[in-house]
């Protein structure tokens, strides 16, 4: 899952892309209001984290949300907010906000309102996503099968995630590059290989079933259960 936070104090905005880089989000982080719509213009977010003051436009992150809204109906977006005012409130909401966290907050707060805002998306429904025997703890990022608890690092639950969240549809090396690397990423589609290979040895015990199907010239799947 990927991740654009627009928030103009480095110091707040680095405390957050570290948090979520380290829960295995790619995180891609903008400093002022014209640098949040052009990423957005550019690049494929999955949530976007919106400080609502903000400089370069006039509304600073109202003005990058209804932008947003323009382009994307769907992508969840958590506004910031150092104001616990009904009217800001309202006006994040309606500018095109799906939710709201009131600064100072703690980061466990805004990883669980991350999760839940993820879960509501189109693509994702259960907190714990299940496919072919293998369960996937987004809160905890660990993987179980067949009984054993599978620890994963953040990229390699980045990809199983989106592949998991996707059971049932082949998605090709630059769609999980684009999901699960930030786009400051300049290797090559090899490292996807690199990282089907690691989750494999991981989730395939012997005498199990590999789960990741490789479409040659296509991608990955992982299908979804019946
Ligand atoms: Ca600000």
């Amino acid at each position: 899952m990927k991740v654009l936070v627009v928030e103009d104090d480095v110091r707040i905005a680095d405390v957050i892309r570290r948090t979520l880089t380290e829960s295995g989000y790619a995180v891609d982080v903008a400093h002022t209001a014209p640098d949040g719509v052009q990423a957005f213009e550019i690049e494929t977010y999955d949530l976007v984290v919106l400080d609502l003051m903000l400089p370069g436009l006039p509304n600073g992150g109202m003005a990058v949300c209804r932008r947003i809204r323009v382009i994307d109906k769907n992508v969840p977006v958590l506004m910031l907010t150092a104001l616990d005012s009904m009217r800001t409130k309202v006006e994040g909401l309606d500018a095109g906000a799906d939710d709201y966290i009131v600064k100072p907050f703690h980061l466990v707060e805004l990883l669980a309102r991350v999760r839940a805002l993820l879960r509501r998306s189109p693509r994702a429904h259960a907190p714990v996503l299940r496919a072919q025997g293998v369960t996937l703890d987004p809160a905890t990022r660990t993987a179980q099968r067949a009984g054993r608890t599978i620890m994963l690092t953040a990229k390699e639950f980045a990809v199983l995630e989106y592949l998991m969240r996707n059971a049932g549809t082949i998605i090709s090396t630059t769609e999980l590059i684009d999901h699960a690397w930030d786009s400051n990423y300049e290797g090559f589609s090899n490292v996807v290989q690199t990282y089907i290979r690691y989750l494999r040895q991981k989730l395939t015990a012997p005498g199990e079933a590999d789960i990741i199907e490789t479409r040659r010239g296509a991608g990955y799947l992982i299908n979804a259960d019946r």
